[in-house]
């Protein structure tokens, strides 16, 4: 997508040869009318699989998702990573291992906001080695619902992720690829 190119280009640092970082316009400040560009493209190219709910992962992903739900008119659900004491009863649960800490956790979500036979589109922020999406697919899993599209904002295509995910027959939709972070340089895989 041009126009997140462009954004990555202007205001992206590559913090190492792995890490981007996009706080400016995603993961801290974040950008409204970015946020509904995104949102649109996602909608154009989920149109046709009936949606009924969107999934996605706190935080980042929430405003992405969120836009993307507004013009579907579907619920926006977001995984919690955090644990609540109200929560602990009536959740599904998934193991993740966090790309950027480092660290293993779990996340959560209320058996209440996802049901058997809703079709759902899963939205995130960022896929490094896919971790966050595969535990995200096992909750989708557990509630008996169905995974409809994938769709990842920034897709570091030198990892892992989509391989992972296409070995298990999913199909990805990235709105941008990177192909490296090396020297400091941010390129794109077009
Ligand atoms: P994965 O589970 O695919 O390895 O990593 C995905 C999650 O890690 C994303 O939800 C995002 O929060 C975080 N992440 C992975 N790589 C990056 C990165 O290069 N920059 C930022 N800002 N977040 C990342």
């Amino acid at each position: 997508m041009q126009l997140l190119e462009e954004y990555i280009t202007k205001y992206g640092e590559a913090l190492s040869e792995h890490v981007l970082k996009v706080d400016a316009f995603l993961n801290h400040q974040i950008d409204p009318e970015l946020m509904m560009a995104l949102g649109k493209d996602f909608c154009e190219q989920f149109k046709d699989k009936n949606i009924d709910k969107i999934i996605t992962i706190e935080t980042s992903g929430i405003a992405p998702a969120l836009m993307c739900g507004y013009i579907m008119e579907v619920p926006v659900v977001f995984i919690k990573k955090s644990t609540s004491r109200i929560l602990q009863d009536d959740c599904y649960q998934s193991e993740v291992h966090s790309f950027t800490k480092n660290i293993d956790y779990t996340i959560h979500c209320s058996k209440n906001y996802v049901k058997k036979g809703e079709r759902v589109l899963f939205i995130d922020d960022f896929m490094a080695n896919g971790d966050a999406c595969l535990a995200t697919l096992n909750i989708i899993h557990q509630a008996e619902a169905s995974v409809e599209g994938i769709g990842i904002v920034i897709e570091k295509a030198f990892q892992g992720g989509r391989k992972k995910l296409e070995d298990l027959g999913y199909s990805v939709y990235s709105q941008a690829r990177i192909q490296s972070l090396k020297k400091g340089s941010i390129t794109f895989l077009k």
